[in-house]
């Protein structure tokens, strides 16, 4: 029997009798014999409501002490599951990210992963403790201050571990019973996928699917690690996301055409208005945004008005970050020369995630059709080779992957869709 990385999420632990549950679970798989890590969230809503309090006392607080702050919510879960387990019987000892050995780059908020140097883990689980490690925090290499990986960065603590001790899985333990073809809170007839590749969950996570992380998935097919995504809640077989489809009976499970559909409210749209349309000013516009250090995700421009020789560009964000554009923008605004700025924080994302898209014709004008037919106006458009993206209202958003999830015939035939837990924060 090998070694196992378990992560439960918040929803998982969110309170007393949550702790109590998980810490039987963990202590069954150390009955099977597996030597056991586990990674652990803060206990439910916790990071949110710490993040309220932060901005009631500074609207834009301090990196450094930002993330201080928020690392406190995982100590208080990793302490109490030990102690839990303590209660029954069996050895575990709690360590912070730091002393598990994640170390990461400055960037706080959002830093990465650069090296994980597992040993006190190892000799922990050697000497025949159950470790707990405190999930999305890490100790920056340079300056040896205490950073966050980004929200649901305990995913990829567990891959990450995973990696470093050459587990022989990784199991993600949710609020649901794994990936599903849609946000179960959305579609109640959502199917649950059996196996997905690394490529398709990918497309899903960076899409919005918060079931797992973009980065973790990442992460999991750099080092190859399989994913076992489950419910703490219960005991059924989950979501397998592996480079190979795993085996059903003597059959290897199919890769769907479709894989899903994604949504994603976390978004805002910035429109700059009146920029003259000659070469370069994209450029400007767009390093400006990159030295503060903002990720983007769609860009559109339009077609230039001929009488005035001036055009928009407009780019999506993640809404946590429109302040610090907009402010990159405004000093910005003389090298670039643009009229207005517009800030549009009611934008929803729909996206639609499948590795058959490439050699089936149609799936494109299908998901407009879908669209239409459901009466959504659709704002902006991208596309890979195994997605394609769209921006409507927030208000139509859920609709819209409704209309979508039936178009492409995901609905299942039953109710399967579970949600045990979480409030969907
Ligand atoms: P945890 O606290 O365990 O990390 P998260 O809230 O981060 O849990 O992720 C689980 C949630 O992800 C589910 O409750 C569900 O609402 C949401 N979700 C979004 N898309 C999907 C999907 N395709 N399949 C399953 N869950 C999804
Ligand atoms: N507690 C952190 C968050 O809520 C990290 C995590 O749960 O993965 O984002
Ligand atoms: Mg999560």
């Amino acid at each position: 029997m090998g070694l196992v990385v378990q992560k439960y999420g918040g929803s998982s632990v969110a309170d007393a009798e949550g702790i109590k549950r998980v810490a039987k679970r963990i202590v069954d798989a150390k009955k099977n014999g597996h030597q056991v890590v586990v990674v652990v969230s803060a206990m439910g809503d916790t990071t949110d409501e710490l993040i309220d309090l932060a901005e009631q006392v500074s609207p834009i607080p301090a990196g450094r002490e930002f993330d201080m702050l928020l690392t406190a919510g995982e100590r208080i879960s990793m302490a109490l599951l030990a102690m839990a387990i303590k209660n029954l019987g069996h050895e575990a000892q709690s360590f912070t990210g730091s002393q598990a050995g994640v170390i990461t780059d400055s960037v706080h908020n959002k830093a990465r992963i650069i090296d994980v140097t597992p040993g006190r883990i190892r000799t922990s689980v050697d000497e025949g403790n159950i470790a707990i490690v405190a999930g999305f925090q890490g100790v920056s290499q340079d300056k040896k201050d205490i950073t966050t990986l980004g929200r649901g960065g305990s995913d990829t603590t567990a891959v990450a571990l995973a990696a470093a001790l050459d587990a022989d899985v990784c199991e993600i333990y949710t609020d649901v019973d794994g990936v599903f073809t849609a946000d179960p809170r959305v579609v109640k007839k959502a199917r649950k996928i059996d196996w997905i590749s690394f490529e398709d969950m990918l497309e899903l996570a960076s899409s919005g699917s918060k079931v797992l992380l973009h980065r973790c998935v990442e992460y999991a097919r750099r080092y190859n690690i399989p994913i076992h995504v489950r419910s703490s809640f219960s005991g059924l077989q989950g979501t397998w996301v592996s480079n190979e489809p795993i085996q059903q009976g003597d059959q290897k499970v199919e890769q769907a055409i479709i894989s899903g559909v994604a949504h994603d409210t976390s978004e805002a749209k910035i429109t700059v208005v009146g920029v003259p349309d000659k070469p370069g000013e994209a450029a400007v516009i767009f390093r400006a945004i990159a030295n503060a250090e903002i990720n983007i995700d769609m860009v559109v421009q339009n077609v230039s008005a001929a009488s005035t020789g001036l055009t928009d560009i407009s780019f999506t964000l993640p809404k946590t970050e429109g302040r610090k554009a907009i402010d990159a923008l405004e000093k910005a605004k003389t090298a670039i020369g643009f009229e207005s700025l517009r800030y549009d924080d009611q934008i929803g994302k729909i996206s639609l995630v499948g590795a058959g898209m490439k050699t089936n014709p149609g799936v494109t004008a299908g998901f407009f059709e879908a669209l239409s037919d459901a009466g959504v106006n659709i704002e902006l458009i991208s596309t890979s080779e195994i997605r394609i993206s769209v921006v409507t209202r927030a208000d139509d958003v859920n609709e819209a992957v409704r209309a979508v999830h039936s178009a492409f015939g995901l609905d299942s035939d039953s109710d399967e869709a579970v949600v045990y837990g979480g409030t969907g924060r």
